[in-house]
């Protein structure tokens, strides 16, 4: 069904997930026509009329450039409010009443989405009350959406699957990776599987390595607390960077459906080399960031920012070399890094493929440099490949570019990574989403390393300084092997 039916509870309703993301996104989804009947229940602590959250809501849409606010009203007429907290079980008799109401008077089929927009330690508690409560007993679909971080290491990760599984099946959990919502991350399946001219190279023997940068300007502005407790590689490897790897590295799946694919993926989480103990450290750098000058600007210490630690080891930079030992990548290394406070705002893939087996130009004007296929996945979209070619007199070669970028063909923005999710949760479908196969194999993944620098006492932090590309341990990670980071500016 394209145009679904559904009540959406929202679980932090007054949160900045919901007014950045949820919101713009909805109305996006109801002014484009492709929600059916629909109304929201916003839950939240705090006390709200039902008037005051639709303010809300249509404040958090009127920020947004683009929008035609026509429709705003309309929209809004349809938010509902619910004063909650999360542990009372009379607070969901209340919302189970407001629910069967909202549902007769939209006609809404009893399909329900329960999306949790909020801290983390409660998701297990919400699920079990749904449950409990009866907010699930309705005949048509339920739909669990959850938040990342899903748990902090494989242990509690596996403590909060088993709560959420007593009240809701594997195929009624929506665990979100952003990421996966991300135009360009939905496109390297496409460039891969529909161009007869990279699958066949896609491999050992033509791939000499590739690059995933992900890199942030923004320092950990007010998350220090939840920061502290996490560090990029539980925030950003564990899920975002790996989930890129998955999709870069998995085999042609027999048919593109939810299924086949996510078992492609989870073998090549299986495949991944395990990087523990005295390994560690020759496999992954860990940087935190010092002071520095973004945009001509002095900026403060990650250890000296709120709520940190003055002398915090919480890392804000992690690179790696992942290996995937099947036929396909054996000998290709996969460098990761991302981090926060570094030169440039940038999400990019880089495929370096091998050299010619000869290099007649080498002699001549100009040499050759490796072919390249660049994926730009944020801020810009695009794609572009390194080629050689003859330039104008001289007879040797220049590296000349082919790019495509998404945006300027059609001059609109593609839509938003949480537009596409929330759309695919509502038409239930979850290939865009993280199974739980995926999630456990990456924290244990993941486990092994924090495992080691945890029992380091001390990091030699901070090791590079803010509005860098990280500490020189990264550059030295690619250099041992012969390599270097392409420049992602
Ligand atoms: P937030 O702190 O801004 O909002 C939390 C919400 O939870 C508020 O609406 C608050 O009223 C509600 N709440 C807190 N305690 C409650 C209780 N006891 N009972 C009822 N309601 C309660 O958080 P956020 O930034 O919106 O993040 C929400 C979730 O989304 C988190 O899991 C976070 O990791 C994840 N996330 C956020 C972003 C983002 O851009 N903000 C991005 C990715 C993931």
């Amino acid at each position: 069904n394209n145009r679904p039916t559904a009540l959406i509870m929202i679980f932090g309703a007054t949160g900045d997930l919901a007014r950045r993301k949820l919101y713009p996104s909805l109305y996006r989804l109801f002014t484009k026509g492709k929600l059916d009947r629909f109304a929201v229940v916003g839950v939240a602590r705090r006390s709200l009329t039902n008037e005051e959250f639709q303010d809300n809501v249509k404040e958090s849409i009127g920020s947004h450039d683009h929008l035609d606010e026509s429709k705003m009203d309309e929209f809004a007429s349809k938010f509902y409010y619910h004063s909650h907290d999360v542990t009372d079980s009379e607070s969901y008799s209340v919302l189970k009443g407001l629910a069967a109401e909202l549902d007769s008077h939209y006609r809404l089929d009893g399909n329900r989405i329960f999306y949790l927009a909020m801290a983390p330690e409660f998701f297990g508690t919400i699920a079990e009350h749904l449950k409990k409560d009866g907010l699930t007993d309705v005949e048509g679909f339920k739909r669990l959406v959850i938040e990342k971080p899903f748990g902090h290491d494989l242990e509690s990760a596996k403590v909060l699957n088993r709560q959420i599984r007593k009240a809701f099946p594997e195929n009624e959990i929506y665990r979100i990776d952003h990421y996966l919502g991300k135009e360009m991350v939905q496109n390297i399946e496409v460039i891969r599987f529909a161009n007869s001219i990279f699958e066949p190279l896609w491999n050992n023997r033509f791939i000499s390595n590739i690059q995933i940068t992900s890199s942030e300007v923004l320092g950990v502005e007010e998350r220090g607390r939840y920061y502290e407790t996490s560090g990029a590689l539980r925030d950003m490897v564990q899920n975002h960077m790996l989930q890129m790897v998955a999709l870069l590295a998995m085999e042609p799946p027999i048919r593109l459906t939810t299924e086949e694919i996510r078992s492609e993926k989870v073998r090549v989480f299986r495949a991944l080399r395990t990087v523990e103990g005295s390994d560690v450290n020759s496999y992954f750098v860990r940087g935190q960031y010092g002071k520095g000058k973004i945009n001509e600007s002095d900026v403060p210490a990650y250890r000296e920012q709120e709520m940190v630690d003055e002398a915090s080891n919480t890392e804000t930079f992690v690179a790696g070399k992942l290996m995937i030992d099947n036929f396909r990548w054996a000998g290709v290394p996969f460098y990761i890094r991302t981090g926060k406070r570094m030169e440039v705002k940038s999400t990019k893939i880089v495929v370096e493929f091998k050299e010619m087996p000869m290099d007649l130009y080498n002699r001549q004007e100009g040499s050759v440099s490796p072919n390249l296929l660049v994926i730009h996945i944020q801020p810009e979209e695009g794609i572009t490949l390194h080629l050689n070619a003859k330039k104008g007199q001289h007879s040797g070669s220049t590296p000349v570019k082919l790019s495509y970028a998404n945006k300027g063909i059609d001059g609109l923005n593609t839509p938003e990574a949480y537009e596409k999710l929330l759309y695919d949760c509502l038409r239930g479908d979850a290939t865009n989403f993280t199974h739980w196969d995926e999630v456990a194999l990456s924290w244990s993944f993941v486990d092994n390393i924090s495992e080691v620098w945890e029992n380091e006492k001390e990091a030699s932090f901070p090791n590079y300084e803010s509005g860098s590309m990280g500490p020189d341990a990264a550059e030295q990670l690619l250099e041992k092997d012969g390599f270097f980071w392409w420049p992602v500016t």
